[in-house]
C-alpha cells in the first residue's frame, strides 16, 4: 500500500538523520556515511540565521542527498568555520517567508 510505504520510509529518513545527529554530537563532523549512496561522503554544516535559531545540516560531496535538523540551542561542535554563508541565506529566506506568512493582526 502506498500509504505504508510512505510512512516507512519517513521512519527511514527519520533514522538516518538521527544517526547522523549523534555522529555529529560526538564530534565526527566529515565522512560520514551516507544513508543515499552509502558512501563516506557526508559533512555536517552549520548555519545561524538569527539569534536565536540554530541549524545542523547534513549534505553528501557524492549524491544530492542533504537534510537539516534545527537546534533549539547551539550545537556542541558548533563553530564559525563550519558555518555556510550559503545555508545561511537560505535558512534566512525561509525565516523571513515564516514572518510574512503569518497573518496580519487587526486587520479583520
Ligand atoms: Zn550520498
Amino acid at each position: 500500500m502506498p500509504r505504508e510505504r510512505s510512512q516507512n520510509q519517513t521512519k527511514n529518513e527519520l533514522s538516518s538523520q538521527l544517526h547522523l545527529l549523534q555522529e555529529a554530537a560526538m564530534g565526527r563532523l566529515d565522512n560520514l556515511e551516507c544513508p543515499n549512496c552509502r558512501r563516506a561522503a557526508v559533512s555536517v554544516w552549520f548555519s545561524h540565521p538569527v539569534a536565536d535559531a540554530y541549524r545542523t545540516w547534513f549534505i553528501c560531496a557524492d549524491c544530492d542527498f542533504h537534510t537539516r535538523a534545527q537546534n533549539t540551542e547551539r550545537p556542541q561542535f558548533f563553530s564559525d568555520d563550519r558555518v555556510s554563508a550559503e545555508l545561511e541565506e537560505h535558512d534566512l529566506s525561509i525565516v523571513r517567508r515564516t514572518i510574512f506568512k503569518k497573518p496580519p493582526q487587526g486587520l479583520i
